[in-house]
């Protein structure tokens, strides 16, 4: 509702390079992202659908870890906010997205995780694939409701390391108990994950998420797909509905 009217064709595209031409070979970019509330799966779902697409799983987490670790320009920018206890800018972290798409293994694209959470970060991206003379493939939503998130947010188990990797007791444990499958810090159990927290934080961070998924939906872009089913059957309707996106793309 706010703002829908950004990409009629107002503005030119810059940099000489066409935004419209079917072909050329910025088009061949597959850039997807994962929407869902936290407890929904979207990270456990981006890293199979990683595998069965052959895109790499970027979540912004890592995203910043790496170029921090790496000190790369923007590396070293995002930590100076992080240092301060700051928000990165939506611009320095669509600029972090972008060289990461830079990087050789990227070249078909990219399943962003963590990414946009906010109305004015999916604009940033929409603004950046435009000016790399595509668009977005699709928002892939985890529909899950908020009485199943508060009871997986409940039974969480989160690593220590930076891009804080998340287990479940129950649906999602790690190969050996209490260690991060990925970077092998121990695991803890956040002191907001307790049920009256997780409600509070459920309810800061839902609104915005769901602003998302009205913006991606006006668009014709969303992909919705029940998330409340076996992990395995969230992946199988996720690949089907980026299929159908596929073979009938929005014009
Ligand atoms: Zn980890």
């Amino acid at each position: 509702m706010t703002g829908a009217r950004r990409g009629n064709g107002s503005r030119p595209a810059r940099r000489g390079q066409s935004t419209t031409t079917v072909g050329d070979e910025r088009s061949a970019l597959r850039v997807l992202v994962m929407v869902g509330g936290p407890g929904a799966g979207k990270g456990t779902q981006a890293r199979y659908l990683s595998a069965a697409l052959g895109l790499p799983h970027v979540a912004s987490g890592d995203l910043f870890r790496d170029a921090m670790a790496e000190g790369t320009p923007t590396g070293l920018e995002a930590k100076a906010y992080y240092d301060r206890g700051a928000l990165v800018p939506d611009e320095l972290t669509v600029r972090m997205i972008a060289e990461r798409l830079d990087q050789p293994d990227a070249a078909s694209g990219a399943i962003l995780d963590g990414f946009p959470r906010t109305v004015p970060q999916a604009r940033a991206l929409d603004g950046f694939l435009l000016r790399r003379g595509t668009r977005l493939e699709g928002a892939l939503y985890i529909d899950v409701s908020e009485d199943e998130l508060v009871r997986r947010l409940s039974g969480r188990w989160i690593c220590s390391g930076p891009a804080q990797h998340v287990y479940h007791v129950v649906n999602h444990p790690p190969e050996r108990p209490g260690i991060c499958d990925f970077d092998g810090t121990e695991l803890s159990q956040r002191a907001d994950d307790a049920a009256d927290t997780i409600v509070a934080r459920l309810e800061k961070q839902l609104p915005p998420m769901y602003e998302v998924v009205d913006y991606y939906a006006e668009r014709g872009l969303l992909l919705p797909v029940a998330g409340e089913t076996r992990a395995s059957e969230v992946t199988d309707a996720l690949l089907r509905a980026i299929e159908h996106a596929v073979a009938e793309p929005v014009t």
